[in-house]
């Protein structure tokens, strides 16, 4: 097969990780038969200083005309004075917003020979730690009416509104349902529906998807619960789904009970096959440009849009293996290092995964 990829290295580590994460698909594609074409386009701070905006068009167009998109990261404290909506950060969601991305899809997983970077405690780790998290993108307070104003006693106020309507949430949770048919067959729905009318129409539409999947066994759960949950016995999760703000926390919350940032991949996917993968970190300022930073959260990242945009299963099971083996045998980026391991640099860390394949 021959696939067209726009890639937006961005800023900071952001080419470093994607130049691994490309290495690796070079090698899939040799192994199995495809093509990969790579478009670099421009976002972020990089975009910032050769456009003077943070998305240019020109971006948007040729993400819209690929089969996928692959981006490093963004930002840097070079561009963290600009106002909001020329930040670098605005490009993120802008290409979300353009690409109609509403399903953002984050894995967390114990890898076992990670396992001692895990904050808590073996006996809450022993049955293991792997799930996903799918989070509603583009709806709810983020995107929401807002207000700042100051009243005429003085009194400074400001509001955010968390809005869904009935297909929002109607098309996320399908996301989560199709997504549990493939692994676990479990969805915890979460919401804060003692509270909020918008979590009690995020339940009753849950509710009716879930009569579809009878397969799929189904539970409902308050976030504040999920969030107590998650470090108490995170084993019982397999698909969870929620809204934009408790997505964003609690995925963040599951993240760090893996161990490091530098592993975590995401997918964030609309209608069609067509989605944006990255690793779930940022753009490293502090070590961009040492060829220090871990590409692994990136080359899982390429992974995941293997088996989700472009239907290649054993081409992405053949990167997660790959991965596991390497770590397996000892070698890591500083990030991860702990002691009687071997310290490796991004481009070897790439080698070796790429050599694996
Ligand atoms: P960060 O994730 O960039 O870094 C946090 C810490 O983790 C740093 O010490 C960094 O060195 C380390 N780290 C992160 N990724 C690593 C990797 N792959 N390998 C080794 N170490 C790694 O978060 P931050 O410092 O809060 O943000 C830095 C910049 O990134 C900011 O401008 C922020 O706005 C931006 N950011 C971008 C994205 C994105 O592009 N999606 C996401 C988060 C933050």
């Amino acid at each position: 097969m021959n696939k067209k990829i726009a890639v937006i290295k961005g800023d900071g580590i952001g080419p470093e990780i994607v130049d691994e994460a490309e290495k690796v698909l070079n090698k899939v594609g040799e192994k199995f038969g495809h093509t990969f074409e790579y478009t670099d386009v421009l976002m972020g701070g990089c975009a910032i200083d050769a456009t003077g905006v943070p998305l240019p068009q020109e971006t948007i167009d040729i993400c819209l005309a690929s089969d996928s998109v692959l981006l490093g990261a963004v930002g840097g404290p070079k561009w963290d004075t600009l106002p909001g909506n020329l930040r670098p950060e605005a490009g993120l969601l802008g290409i979300r917003g353009a690409m109609k991305l509403f399903a953002n899809i984050r894995p967390a997983k114990l890898i076992p020979a990670l396992a001692g970077a895990c904050p808590l405690k073996e006996e809450i780790t022993k049955n293991g730690l792997d799930l996903v998290i799918v989070r509603e993108l583009i709806g709810g307070a983020y995107f929401g009416a807002r207000d700042t104003h100051v009243d005429e006693n003085g009194v400074k106020h400001a509001s955010d509104s968390m809005a869904y309507a009935d297909y929002e949430i109607e098309r996320i949770c399908r996301v989560a349902f199709d997504m549990a048919r493939k692994r676990g067959k479990k969805v915890h729905s979460v919401d804060k529906a003692n509270v909020l009318d918008s979590s009690r129409l995020w339940r009753e539409v849950a509710h009716k998807v879930a009569e579809e999947y009878p397969d799929v066994e189904f539970q409902d759960i308050l976030v504040d619960n999920t969030a107590m949950q998650l470090v108490h016995n995170p084993a019982q999760f397999d698909v969870m789904v929620t809204e934009n703000l408790f997505g964003d926390i609690l995925s963040d919350e599951a993240s760090m009970i893996t161990g490091s940032l530098g592993m975590i991949p995401s997918a964030s996917l609309g209608e069609g096959t067509l989605g944006l993968y990255e690793p779930i970190h940022g753009s490293a300022p502090d070590i961009a440009g040492q060829n220090k930073a871990n590409p692994l959260a990136t080359i899982l990242s390429v992974a995941m849009m293997l088996r989700y945009s472009f239907d290649m299963g054993e081409e992405a099971d053949a990167i997660e293996k790959a991965v596991d083996e390497v770590l397996a045998e000892g070698y890591r980026t500083g990030d991860i290092m702990s002691e009687g391991m071997k310290c490796v640099s991004c481009s070897e860390m790439g080698d070796l995964v790429a050599q694996k394949i």
